[in-house]
């Protein structure tokens, strides 16, 4: 299905100060209830990624959930899941990290790849890049590289998308807010 991206961004719902006072939160269940407009969303990742070399799928905790589950489903390719801290049994590891509205911290499992992998990681959006950048920091310690960080949204006004791009991991999104 052809990308239209007025249409998408037609269903992102824009939220004032949520969670907390000053944040634009840029809500995406009206987005997820059009099976139209996912099938939009999907089908242009697939579309980019049907023939890539990477070997796994990075998913963070929770919206990003259901992009990676579904990309690596069509791609055949393993999931990985980025979760908010506590959530993983066995060994993990932890990366502390700022985001748009306060401190979070990512761990992955200590076996969730091996060494030499290489990772699309997928979240909804890109505000800060905090979340995205703790995944790469994982994703490297444990002996693993970057393909690409990829996400629905970018907000390019809080800076994240520059900042990872600086920091020489690709990004690549469907639409921007600014
Ligand atoms: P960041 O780590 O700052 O790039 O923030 C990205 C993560 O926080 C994603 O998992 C988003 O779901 C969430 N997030 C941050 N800011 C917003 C926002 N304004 N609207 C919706 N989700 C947001």
């Amino acid at each position: 299905m052809i990308f239209d991206e007025y249409y998408v961004k037609s269903l992102i719902r824009s939220v004032p100060d949520w969670p907390s006072p000053g944040v634009m939160f840029r809500d995406i269940t009206p987005l997820y209830k059009s099976p139209k407009a996912q099938r939009m969303v999907v089908d242009s990742f697939i579309q980019r990624y049907v023939d890539a070399d990477f070997t796994h799928i990075g998913a963070m905790e929770a919206r990003g959930f259901l992009l990676g589950s579904v990309i690596s489903y069509e791609l055949n390719k393993p999931l990985v899941l980025f979760r908010k801290q506590g959530k993983l049994p066995t060994q993990t590891i932890a990366e502390e990290y700022d985001i748009e509205y306060g401190k979070a911290v990512l761990e992955v499992q200590h076996d969730a790849f091996e060494s030499g992998a290489s990772i699309l990681l997928v979240d909804d959006l890109i505000a800060t890049g905090g979340t995205l950048l703790a995944a790469a920091t994982l994703t490297r310690q444990l002996g693993g590289s970057i393909y690409e960080t990829a996400a629905i949204i970018d907000l390019p006004d809080l800076g994240g998308s520059q900042k990872l791009q600086d920091s020489d991991i690709p990004v690549y999104t469907l639409c921007a807010f600014a």
